[in-house]
């Protein structure tokens, strides 16, 4: 899941590619290269580490030219470091390439090619199919794009890739199957990158290659787009993004994730906007209204998801129980994909991926969709993959997530998902329209809740997490809906600051994790005053006998928690099911105040990438 940039113009490559892999890095941060050609020849500079260190290796380099690539790496094919860094260059010197994504069947074509002549100085797949590409070109005497459309046709798996010749200063080709690519176009100036955030300040034109599609640029000309496999030429659409670059940038905060948790009432709000109408007592979502009738006749509905985005489809799975009276699953869409899942036409599978690009997320939904079940996408990335691929849809509207660990498209997941319920529930009759307006009404008053608890928690999370931060383990505990807010609060924590943590259902601890509680085990507790009330506070005095350290999240007026709770953290009260939406907050606030106090990198934590696009 690494992120690729490369620029073919009349402006300088190397700020547009350094800049560019910024703001890629989140997709991976192992380590970097890029390849830039001068008009003579080729120059390169490839480097473990984060880009920043490659912009060191390259300064005070001859790194002019108006033609470039640059890779920004998440290894999947060999360790870190400077010699399996991208671009890869061919055998002879003459094709560099960057590639995001997998080559499956590499290791066969490594041993063809090693027959055949060619050695190899990495352990990637991309290397491999740089020369295999370089192979077909050779023997053939074939022009570039029809040698790497032969390569593509002989390899399986996933590709974002962009390749440039050094015979050639006026041309790259780019190619999509599985991993995202997409060109800016900006008067005979071509921006490539796995998303358009490289190239927002410069266009505001893009082309989003399709799976199976590749490109040629060639400078000054038009973009020329066909089918990889049949050949046929294909015009292209483009797109008129609505991307700003303040939102791409910090603002002020000192790291993304915090900016982006404070932007949470916004981006509530924003995914709310123009389609809950509580006055009216109306739900606008063109998408379910769209696929109503299979909504409302769905026998089932089957959510499929990885990571946090799973843990919101949990969230959902209660609210449209309850509410529309539809029964779901929730799938790791990794473990969906490979079942051979029982699968019908009267199904409804809603995805749920921020980026739109999580690579099994993806497969999951093309299987079921050929399956004939109902597909609905709930993203973030308008152009995204899983956008193209689904019937119908609704975005989240959260703006650009950059920092990794994601927080604001959890929270606007959720809220899109509960207004998609109360819709349902309301038309499927299952909700009754006092109870309808009620909810439309509550839902709306979330997005300023959020801003007031944003506003003042803020002490007394810092003082908890100076208590906690040098624990090596935390255990969270939520009943209910706030069950998967726990799981969400112990990921957040693992994801962030590296330290170990589990979420359980609180009545679960009893069957096996209560065995770890001792005087230096913190506990998470989400106990709002709701139903499950008494039975928290019941499974908080188990942790208490055993000397467990207790954080609790209580509502205002809550007395009996806090008397037997070491710390309360006071969220408003909502109603139970909307609940989710203010009690994860403090949850990613008090993960982030423990990541920065035992100095670990927020935004880029170590192993992580942001968008998955490989299985
Ligand atoms: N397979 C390539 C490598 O390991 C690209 C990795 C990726 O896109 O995640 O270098």
């Amino acid at each position: 899941m690494c992120g690729i940039v490369g620029y073919l113009g009349t402006k300088e490559a190397y700020p547009i590619l350094i800049n560019g892999l910024k703001r890629l890095e989140y997709r991976g941060y192992d380590s970097a290269g890029l390849a830039i050609h001068n008009g003579n020849s080729i120059v390169h500079y490839k480097k473990k580490g984060k880009v920043s260190k490659l912009e060191q290796e390259a300064e005070g380099q001859p790194k002019d030219g108006n033609l470039g690539i640059a890779h920004t790496r998440w290894a999947t094919h060999g360790e870190p470091n400077d010699v399996n860094s991208h671009p890869h260059a061919s055998q002879s010197g003459r094709f560099f390439m960057i590639h995001n994504g997998i080559i499956e069947n590499y290791d066969a074509i490594k041993e063809a090619l090693i027959d055949r002549g060619f050695s190899f100085q990495s352990d990637t797949d991309t290397e491999v199919l740089v020369n295999l590409i370089e192979d077909i070109f050779m023997e053939g005497a074939l022009s570039l794009e029809k040698a790497v459309q032969a390569a593509l046709n002989q390899v399986s798996g996933a590709y974002a890739i962009a390749i440039i010749d050094n015979e050639e200063p006026d041309m790259m080709v780019v190619a999509r199957l599985g991993s995202p690519l997409v060109v800016g176009l900006d008067n005979g100036n071509f921006y490539v990158a796995s998303d358009a955030t490289p190239f927002v300040e410069y266009t505001k034109k893009a082309v989003y290659l399709e799976d199976g599609e590749m490109a040629v640029l060639r400078r000054n000309q038009t973009i020329s787009v066909f089918n990889i496999e049949s050949n046929t030429t294909i015009e292209p659409y483009i797109h008129q993004l609505t991307l700003d670059i303040e939102q791409i940038e910090k603002g002020g905060y000192e790291h993304f994730m915090l900016k982006e948790i404070y932007e949470q009432s916004r981006s509530i709000y924003d995914s709310l906007r123009g389609r809950l109408l509580p006055d009216e007592g109306k739900v606008i979502m063109r998408g379910v209204s769209e696929y109503k009738e299979r909504f409302l006749k769905a026998d089932r509905i089957i959510v499929v998801a990885c990571g946090t985005s799973w843990h919101a489809g949990l969230v959902a799975e209660y609210i449209f129980e309850e509410l529309a009276r539809i029964p779901v699953e929730v799938e790791y869409a990794s473990e969906f994909r490979y079942r051979n899942p029982i699968i019908s036409e009267k199904d409804v599978v809603i995805a749920i991926s921020q980026s739109g690009e999580t690579a099994d997320t993806l497969a999951a939904i093309k299987m079921a969709k050929q399956k004939g079940a109902t597909i609905f996408g709930v993203c973030n990335i308008v152009g995204s993959s899983i956008a193209r691929e689904t019937h119908a849809g609704a975005f989240t509207h959260a703006g650009p997530e950059i920092g990794v660990a994601s927080t604001k498209a959890f929270t606007s997941q959720v809220a899109v998902l509960a207004l998609m319920a109360i819709k349902i529930g309301y038309e499927r009759g299952s909700l009754a329209k006092t109870e309808y307006i009620q909810y439309l009404h509550e839902l709306n008053r979330i997005p300023d809740m959020v801003e007031e608890m944003l506003s003042s928690n803020d002490d007394n999370l810092l003082g908890i997490a100076k208590t906690y931060a040098s624990a090596s383990n935390f255990l969270y505990l939520g009943r209910g809906v706030n069950f998967p807010v726990a799981l969400e609060g112990a990921l957040k924590l693992k994801e962030i600051s590296y330290i170990h943590a589990e979420g359980y259902p609180a009545a679960e601890m009893k069957h096996g994790p209560i065995a770890l509680i001792d005087e230096n085990m913190p506990v998470v507790i989400i106990a709002q005053k709701n139903a499950n009330y008494e039975k928290v506070v019941s499974n908080a005095q188990e942790v208490k006998a055993r000397k467990g350290k207790i954080i609790a999240i209580v509502s205002p007026e809550d007395t009996e928690m806090r008397k037997i709770a070491d710390h309360a953290i006071e969220v408003p009260e909502t109603f139970e099911l909307l609940s989710p939406l203010l009690t994860t907050i403090p949850l990613q606030m008090l993960s982030y105040y423990i990541a920065v106090i035992r100095g670990c990198d927020v935004d880029q934590p170590r192993n992580l990438a942001k968008s998955v696009t490989v299985e």
